[in-house]
């Protein structure tokens, strides 16, 4: 724990990323209750070890339906909502090609071009069944699998929004790997949240971000990738062609009300890049967004909740 002019800086290492909390009051039960629960949820929805809810139904791929709790069954359902969308970029039901990649984990390469294509095929994300009343997922099909590394992050900083507001809590910042929900305000201005570099060796901030009871959630494709022959390997893969995809895109970061939103728009703005997305959003007036591309420019969306101030002069903003 530090402390800076009445703000206590809590953190700890979760779910493979950093994750801080921020306080206005030294209260270190508090910080471990909300780790605790972060725990808890992350022991859910991981797909990077033995067991968990989600390892339970992709282990029965193929086999059977397996009954999971109501709000892991809801997020499912969002999940597969959203994987359905016409020309939808987000699948939760790539899986299989996020294992063959490895991007981030060891043993990470560039899988046979034949070998893309037949995992393609476990990779639908209609074929899931799911039974509302008993709460039921099923994967028909051996060697599908379900990952919902796009979306969890954000629903479980929504939980600890949840757990913090029922605790009385009215101002807080927690940051769950580039998740960060403000709740409130800092000292009496909005929370500033910086936004990163792309591919800067230390916290260099291209801006900041200002905000007031909002999440402000970033995917960026520096945070886990690969490079091999000059190209740039990254963790967010087109469901098309089972490769990363390919644009413009450096990072996307959305402010919106919740951070379930903002994950789930971070990756449908991926797949969609900057003019679509831009036309996306004016449809969408809850949901805005910062732009960061290859030709080192910034783009703002709308900006009705939030503010931007640009720190790099190395980038142009474009608002
Ligand atoms: P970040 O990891 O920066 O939060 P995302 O929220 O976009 O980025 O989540 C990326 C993760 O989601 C990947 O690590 C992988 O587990 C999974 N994933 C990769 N491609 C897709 C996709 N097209 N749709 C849904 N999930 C994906
Ligand atoms: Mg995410
Ligand atoms: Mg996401």
């Amino acid at each position: 724990m530090s402390s800076d002019s009445g703000v206590y800086c809590y953190s700890a290492v979760l779910m493979g990323s950093p994750v801080q909390l921020k306080l206005f009051e030294d209260n270190q039960q508090l910080a471990g209750n909300v780790f605790r629960l972060i725990k808890q949820q992350e022991d859910i929805f991981t797909v990077n070890r033995e067991r968990s809810q989600v390892m339970a139904i992709n282990r029965a791929a193929g086999e059977h339906a397996v009954v999971v709790s109501r709000t892991l069954y809801e997020v499912i359902k969002l999940a597969k909502k959203v994987s359905t969308l016409p020309g939808s970029c987000f699948n939760f039901t790539i899986g299989p090609l996020v294992k063959r990649w490895k991007i981030g984990f060891q043993g990470c390469h560039v899988p046979a071009a034949s070998e893309l294509r037949a995992l393609l095929r476990l990779t639908d994300p209609n074929q899931v069944i799911l039974d509302d009343v008993a709460a039921s997922v099923f994967l028909p099909l051996a060697g599908m699998e379900i990952d919902l590394g796009a979306i969890a992050k954000g629903y479980i900083a929504d939980v600890v929004r949840d757990y913090l507001r029922q605790q009385g809590v009215e101002n807080a910042l927690i940051n769950l790997g580039g998740n960060v929900l403000a709740l409130g305000n800092s000292v009496q201005q909005p929370w500033k949240i910086g936004l990163k570099q792309p591919f800067a060796a230390d916290d260099a901030a291209l801006g900041v971000i200002s905000v007031t009871d909002k999440s402000v959630v970033t995917s960026g494709i520096y945070e886990r990738y690969f490079e091999l022959d000059g190209r740039c390997y990254h963790h967010i893969l087109d469901p098309q062609t089972g490769y990363p995809l390919d644009n413009e895109l450096l990072s996307v970061t959305i402010i919106c009300d919740n951070a379930t939103d903002g994950d789930v728009w971070t990756t449908l703005m991926y797949g969609q890049g900057v003019e679509q997305g831009l036309a996306t959003l004016d449809q969408n007036p809850g949901i805005e967004a910062v732009f960061v591309t290859r030709d080192k420019e910034i783009i703002c969306s709308s900006q009705r909740q939030f503010s931007f101030k640009r720190l790099n002069d190395g980038y142009r903003l474009i608002d």
